[in-house]
């Protein structure tokens, strides 16, 4: 506790969407930000099949943009902590957590790799292996701005491929940060089941929901081929 406020005074938490510093006992949204932050639509929250915790849109997905585009690798600990508030809600659900892997080369490009950097506070919350190697991103995927949702699933077929030499699990939460129209996490899903996954949740932090859905788009547009 003494560490941690001796840390805040070095260096200051910040709203994770507009940098105003936080204080003590808050550590993602100032008030402003929270209150622009909305959860998923209760039929999505989990542990639905496909699930989110929040919409995408106000402060998330400033958030979101900063950490995935502005090289802001600090906030998934804050993000990866919302998404770990998830947890409770699978119980024995799964019995490993899945990041979608991003291509080779956007990694390379990035230097970190942001889902998976939010899913690792979420598989130690559960208690379960955070199999990185389950999944392996073999094509980079042109971006999915302006495509409706037959074009966005062909242009992820056959992007991802099962790459782990251990055996995979009998249930497997897969995790992305932002869900559009499904389709990236609809062909992770075939490919898991395909080697042999008996079940697969999904959840992201954020999904695209009517309003926010252009805003999503517009996240995603401009930037290089493949996340
Ligand atoms: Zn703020």
């Amino acid at each position: 506790m003494l560490l941690c406020a001796i840390a805040d005074l070095v260096a200051p938490r910040r709203c994770c969407a507009c940098d105003a510093v936080l204080p003590a006992g808050s550590s993602t949204w100032c008030a402003a930000c929270e209150t622009a932050c909305e959860p998923a639509p209760p039929s999505a929250l989990p542990p639905a099949p496909h699930a989110a915790v929040f919409q995408y849109g106000g402060a998330m997905a400033i958030a979101l943009r900063r950490y995935k585009y502005a090289g802001r690798s600090e906030l998934a600990r804050p993000l990866g902590n919302l998404l770990a508030a998830a947890a409770p809600a699978y119980g024995d659900l799964v019995d490993a957590v899945v990041p979608v892997p991003p291509h080779p080369s956007r990694l390379r490009e990035r230097g970190f790799d942001p889902v998976a950097l939010l899913s690792a506070p979420l598989a130690r919350a559960l208690g379960v292996p955070h199999r990185l190697e389950a999944l392996r991103r073999v094509r980079p995927t042109p971006p999915q701005a302006g495509l409706d949702a037959r074009a966005r699933a062909a242009n992820v077929r056959g992007a991802f491929v099962a790459a782990s030499k251990r055996p995979l699990p009998r249930a497997v939460l897969l995790v992305d940060d932002v869900r559009t129209t499904g389709a990236t996490l609809a062909e992770c899903t075939r490919v898991l089941r395909d080697a042999g996954v008996g079940s697969v949740y999904s959840v992201t932090l954020a999904m695209a929901t009517g309003d926010s859905d252009d805003d999503a788009r517009d996240a995603f547009a401009g930037n290089a081929a493949s996340w």
